[in-house]
């Protein structure tokens, strides 16, 4: 079943890179369901900068190493066996050329409910920073993931939680 909903998120995560091509499908094409029982979902909600875009392979990599392992990786090396030659994963922002950080536990903000699990280095996109952010769902099962562009201002916010 695990491995069932692991297909499920990653052809989700395809089809969400797919839409970006317009001669792929159409715009407007209506997203699939979640399927009930998901533990974790993933969604793409930025632009196509190519840092944002190297953000999302490894979300989807992510996901699928905890799909596989049940925990999130201990470093980010961990998840460049995911990628392949079409969406290769590539751990240093395009931008400012220095690796994206990653802390496995995730920061914490006292203006948001989400956690911060990777984030660009240095503001170097416009003052702000692409990020992998996790949010807990409404219903309180499982948790979404999303690549967002934080200004610098939010990003202060999020420090190291007091407990895991
Ligand atoms: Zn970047």
């Amino acid at each position: 079943m695990k491995t069932v909903v692991a297909m499920i998120v990653v052809t989700m995560l395809l089809a969400a890179c797919r839409s970006q091509s317009p001669k792929q499908q159409p715009a407007n094409a209506p997203a699939p369901p979640l399927p009930a029982g998901q533990a974790v979902s993933a969604q793409t909600s930025v632009n196509d900068d190519p840092c944002a875009i190297q953000l999302t392979n490894i979300e989807g990599a992510l996901l699928q190493y905890y799909m596989l392992n049940h925990e999130w990786p201990a470093k980010l090396e961990d998840i460049q066996s995911f990628g392949d030659a079409l969406d290769p994963i590539v751990l240093t922002c395009p931008t400012s050329h220095q690796p994206y950080v990653y802390n496995p536990t995730g920061l914490v903000s006292p203006t948001t409910r989400k956690r911060l699990l990777v984030y660009d280095p240095t503001p170097a996109h416009n003052g702000g920073r692409f990020c992998i952010l996790l949010s807990p769902q409404e219903s309180g099962k499982g948790m979404a993931m999303a690549v967002e562009l934080l200004a610098e201002k939010e990003f202060k916010k999020f420090v190291l939680p007091l407990q895991p």
